[in-house]
């Protein structure tokens, strides 16, 4: 066991980060999105260190985050025209971009793939982390593999006290859901993951953009998404309707269970005399409070019946990946 220190963003707090860095250790840092779990992206040992912490499996690569003055063209393979439209229209910001790129950090990061998923975080935190080390970090969330996601300094210690050195703390996340991933790689920007950066705000700029379906049997493009993920430490229900979540809630009880619902704000009002988390009532609201509420969830109730938001599109497709994910409703 070591000690933990969650620390906020000073010289200080900088220097140590860098020395841990250096050393080969992971640092836990807040991001706008989710906080990430770093470590030198040039080191084999410390990117695996990461995959041992988090229990995550071997095929699932990393994202590498670098400072807004980072030179990136050291590290991957050319870019498409498109893509450097797009780093210039969303970048720093929740954006992930994927470009063709081999043998240019630890084989580790990218499990075997040609490519190399590039991310300029926008959190102040992150900047000045990333700007004090000066090298490409690799990250993924900073949660046990399968856990929810972290959105607090707290959320990353409870997964990681004693294991990791240092939490930078830069408060709450206020995205609340991993960036976009969209691969850079072919002639059309096609996204892998769906975050905040929406197909419609991608496309308005680079012209079009895909949207990858695996189909059944395929190896996935982006191995995570394949995984069980985001699963809170309760069991779950999933349903349509504030009065099937009232029936559940109630059987639920009876059976000596604690129950607890997760819904959107206007079924949370509704539904005010049961115990109940209210996700908010727009994509960017459902967004930010979706992973604390989970975390929230799984520490009050032994049940945590969703009711599937009614909002659709835009920002909505990201939080719905993830809520299927959590809640088993795939
Ligand atoms: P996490 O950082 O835990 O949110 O996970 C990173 C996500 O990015 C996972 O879904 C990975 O599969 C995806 N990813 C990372 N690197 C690549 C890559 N080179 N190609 C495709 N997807 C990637
Ligand atoms: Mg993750």
């Amino acid at each position: 066991m070591i000690e933990t220190r969650i620390l906020g963003c000073n010289r200080d707090s900088l220097d140590a980060a860098v020395k841990y860095i250096e050393e080969g250790e992971v640092v836990a840092f807040h991001t706008e999105t989710v906080y990430g779990l770093g470590a030198n992206a040039f080191d084999d040992g410390a990117v695996l260190k990461i995959f041992e912490l988090k229990g995550r499996p071997s095929d699932n690569p990393l994202i590498v985050h670098v400072h807004r003055d980072y030179d990136i063209s050291p590290l991957i393979d050319g870019e498409p025209p498109y893509a450097e439209a797009l780093r210039k229209a969303f970048l720093p910001g929740p954006l992930t971009m994927v470009y063709p790129s081999t043998g240019k950090v630890s084989q580790y990061v990218s499990c075997g793939l040609n490519t190399l998923a590039i991310r300029v975080p926008s959190s102040p935190t992150a900047q000045a982390f990333l700007k004090a080390v000066d090298l490409p970090i690799a990250a993924p969330s900073a949660n046990l593999s399968k856990h929810v996601s972290p959105v607090t300094a707290r959320h990353v210690y409870e997964d990681f006290a004693g294991r990791i050195p240092l939490i930078l703390d830069g408060g709450a996340c206020s995205g609340g859901i991993e960036s976009t991933v969209l691969d850079c790689t072919g002639k059309v920007p096609q996204i892998l993951r769906e975050g905040l950066v929406t197909r419609a705000m991608i496309a308005k700029v680079a012209g079009d953009c895909g949207v990858y379906r695996r189909q059944a049997g395929e190896k996935p493009k982006s191995p995570g998404m394949a995984y069980k993920h985001y699963a809170p430490r309760c069991n779950t229900a999933h349903c349509r309707t504030a009065e099937e979540a009232a029936a559940l809630y109630r059987r639920a009880l009876e059976e000596g269970e604690r129950p607890c619902i997760l819904a959107e704000s206007s079924v949370a009002q509704e539904l005010s005399g049961y115990a109940v988390l209210d996700l908010g009532s727009t994509g960017e609201e459902m967004a930010r409070n979706l992973y604390a509420l989970l975390r929230e969830g799984e520490k009050r109730a032994t049940l945590l019946i969703g009711v599937e938001p009614q909002l659709q599109g835009g920002v909505m497709d990201g939080v719905m990946n993830r809520w299927k994910k959590a809640f088993g409703a795939i």
